[in-house]
């Protein structure tokens, strides 16, 4: 079987369509699994939430999510992301934000463990970016895998039986999973990249062949600027889709 496994669409139609598309037919045993932000900062929180409710067996609650529901304080967030929670607010349908608030903190699924952020105190919203902040989070980790989204920046970290580190940040990867290791991968972003390649990003694990594949997807990013313009949404946000940042 395989998991599709997509994060922090931010309510961009174009890059989910263009990934939906990269991922094609899924079989029967396959499963789609969405990490969160489904909304914030983009033009189509509503269309990005329908999409998700029907593709994606499981939705992990992200913080712009949480923050667009009233549960998470948007005075914490950069002045752009919390115009947009407020915005965001201003356009979703009742039905799309009672599928926001069925979202989930985290899910396991035997050996895997899914969430937005990071495996301890999801709610607490920390970023893992560097080796030290996967070791605090890798070395109590009880599960063979962890999927992360949140930062929107690809990376892995692999800890071995004696607590040697691997990985880093990588723009795509396939990685070989090893029995032996405890994995925390960060899919990237769907609908914001910022690791300076402005493709959206998503990941698949193939169970069977024991593989972790991030994939690079090109979408139509003019068109989802457009979008943005019309709606007068902040040119900070308008911009930094070409740019990935
Ligand atoms: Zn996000």
């Amino acid at each position: 079987m395989r998991y599709f496994i997509l994060s922090d669409i931010h309510s961009n139609l174009e890059a989910l369509e263009a990934v939906l598309e990269d991922i094609g037919k899924i079989s029967p045993s396959d499963k789609l699994i969405c990490l969160g932000d489904v909304v914030g900062y983009g033009p189509n929180p509503n269309e990005c939430i329908e999409l998700m409710k029907e593709r994606a067996g499981v939705t992990i609650m992200g913080n712009h999510d949480h923050a667009v529901l009233g549960l998470t304080d948007p005075a914490y967030f950069n002045p752009y992301a919390a115009y947009m929670v407020f915005w965001t607010r201003s356009v979703l349908s009742p039905a799309n934000r009672e599928a926001l608030e069925s979202y989930r903190i985290s899910v396991i699924e035997g050996e895997i463990l899914f969430v937005h952020a990071t495996p301890k105190d999801p709610l607490n919203w920390e970023y893992i970016f560097s080796a030290s902040d996967a070791r605090h989070h890798l070395q109590d980790l009880k599960e063979h895998l962890c999927f992360i989204g949140h930062s929107h920046v690809p990376l892995y970290y692999a800890m071995d039986p004696r607590g040697r580190l691997t990985g880093g940040r990588k723009p795509a990867f396939t990685l070989r999973v090893d029995d032996q290791l405890r994995y925390i991968v960060n899919v990237g972003s769907v609908g914001q990249p910022r690791d300076y390649n402005p493709q959206s990003a998503y990941a698949i694990y193939d169970v069977d062949n024991k593989t972790i594949e991030v994939r690079r997807v090109p979408y139509n990013i003019q068109a989802v600027q457009r979008k943005m313009k019309e709606a007068d949404l902040p040119p900070f946000l308008i911009n930094r889709l070409s740019q990935g940042v």
